[in-house]
């Protein structure tokens, strides 16, 4: 017979589009007698928060031609929205604009879970998806106990963890704070009365889409240190600058200095656009090399990118569709949205509204908002400030690590887990290494980097295996 660990199972926790993708990667890397156990704790599997979303409104931020979950069909999406039958509410969630096709969430999701259902039916036993939120994992010898919320404890030889972004406390706790994702209690919300967005960005655009989309016809205020929001796409496809090469203009000198890196790709943008090019074809034309861009910058220097630089790098590089930019243009020039450039120095709760005290940018003043109710659209949090318990357990246990200044999970570049007491086979994956690699966060990104992972973990078992 053989030994327990070579038969035993490696756990995927998290099922979001990160966990299908490497539970996909997994089977076809793995040999035939290993099987992939998926945890999901609440989401349909494959769509996880993301494309969750039933709202008409919350659409993809990439063109659909960008959006295939197939490494081998890059057109595979597009190709799905034309065959795909939609009833009349989903194709509320279809808009052709001059930038291409930009699907919903939804529509995406839907997408998913058809592929979903044909990769659960071709792995049949081999991949178990487990309804189950994970609390604790429990090292033993040659492998791991998974602890699970009402399920049985299971034995795994192996764990990969692509959790997502993590949630986490990135505002005063306040009681009339309201969950972006439960858009349900906005109904319930006056309309003569303002409600607080803590944030610019996308989750800011998706929470004003919500709070629509519920009847909430009430001013929103979004507040942000810089009040900047997210560019759309080129109403035309942009292209490169034809004599852009970033490897070549990105000397030593330049790679080794934040401010030299910011200073060079301004440039860069201005000559763009004196040779009547527009500012999307640079950053585009960096997206190969921003992952070693980021990983060559010393220390200090990645410290300044993120203080200083990568506020304004998410805006530009993280567009959103343009019927979206357009809503909330819209609303800007209605006045039904504020958004200011402030800082929130406190939040004090009152019994029917939180008094919010703000700073605006670059005075000394105060200012102060009443809010009926309070959107924590910041995004995500740092792995220590997490209240996630098996994030939680995981760093109590020692089998994870913050990453870089707090970012995600530490991890080699294969992104298997460092700093732990044995060489556990453990794997972070997707936007949990988004400290450790700059661009790991969008589809493209995650479809990628499924197939290494997946390898990387196949060499490391049979290395134990040899063992
Ligand atoms: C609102 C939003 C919109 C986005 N839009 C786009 C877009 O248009 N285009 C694009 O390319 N990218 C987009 N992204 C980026 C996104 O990060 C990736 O596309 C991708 O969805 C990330 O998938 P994930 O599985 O890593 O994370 P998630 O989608 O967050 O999924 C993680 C899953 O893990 C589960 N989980 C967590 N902890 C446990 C546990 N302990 N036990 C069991 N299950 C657990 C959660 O329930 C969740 O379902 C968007 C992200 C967000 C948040």
């Amino acid at each position: 017979m053989r030994p327990t660990f070579r038969t035993l199972p490696i756990a995927v926790i998290g099922g979001g589009f990160s966990g299908m993708m490497a539970a996909e990667q997994l089977l076809r890397a793995l040999p035939p007698d290993r099987a992939v156990v998926l945890c999901e704790r609440g989401h349909p599997f494959g769509l996880g928060l993301a494309y969750s979303t039933p709202n008409p409104d919350h659409l993809l931020n990439l063109r659909a031609t960008q959006m295939s979950a197939d490494p081998e069909q890059p057109g595979a999406f597009s190709d799905w929205l034309v065959r795909a039958e939609l009833d009349p509410t989903e194709r509320l969630g279809l808009r052709e604009t001059e930038a291409g096709t930009f699907a919903s969430r939804g529509l995406y999701g839907r997408y998913l879970s058809e592929r979903w259902t044909r990769l659960a039916e071709a792995a049949g036993d081999r991949l178990v998806a487990d309804r189950a939120a994970i609390v604790d994992v429990e090292p033993v010898p040659e492998g791991f106990v998974l602890h699970g919320e009402g399920v049985s404890p299971r034995r795994v030889a192996g764990l990969v963890l692509a959790m997502g972004n993590l949630p986490g406390p990135a505002i005063t706790p306040s009681r009339h704070r309201l969950d972006p994702w439960r858009p349900e209690a906005f109904g319930a919300l006056y309309p003569g009365r303002d409600v607080l967005v803590v944030g610019t960005g996308l989750t800011m655009m998706d929470s004003v889409a919500a709070l629509r989309r519920e009847g909430f016809a009430g001013r929103v205020v979004a507040v942000s240190r810089r009040g900047l929001l997210p560019k759309p796409h080129a109403a035309v496809p942009v292209g490169r600058r034809p004599d852009f090469s970033p490897e070549i203009r990105f000397t030593p000198e330049i790679r080794a200095s934040a401010r030299r890196l910011f200073a060079a790709v301004r440039r860069e943008v201005a000559a763009a656009r004196e040779a009547g090019a527009d500012w999307r074809g640079v950053i585009d034309a960096l997206r190969p090399i921003t992952d070693s861009l980021w990983t060559g910058l010393p220390r200090a220097e990645q410290a300044r990118i993120l203080r200083h630089v990568r506020p304004y790098w998410d805006v530009h590089r993280h567009r959103t569709a343009p019927p979206a930019a357009e809503a909330i243009a819209d609303e800007i020039r209605r006045g039904s949205l504020v958004v200011r450039a402030a800082r929130i120095l406190a939040i004090d709760d009152a019994p029917d509204r939180a008094l919010v005290t703000i700073r605006p940018r670059g005075t000394d003043d105060r200012e102060r908002i009443e809010a009926q109710g309070i959107l924590d659209a910041t995004g995500f949090s740092r792995l220590a400030e997490t209240g996630d318990p098996l994030i939680r357990n995981l760093l109590a246990r020692g089998l994870v690590r913050p990453g870089p200044f707090g970012l995600g999970i530490a991890a080699g570049p294969d992104g298997r887990v460092a700093g732990q007491p044995t060489d556990a086979p453990v794997w972070a994956f997707g936007p949990m290494l988004r400290g450790v690699i700059w661009e790991c966060i969008a589809v493209p990104d995650i479809r990628d980097a499924a197939r290494p992972l997946a390898r990387a973990v196949a060499d490391r078992l049979g290395d134990r295996l040899a063992a």
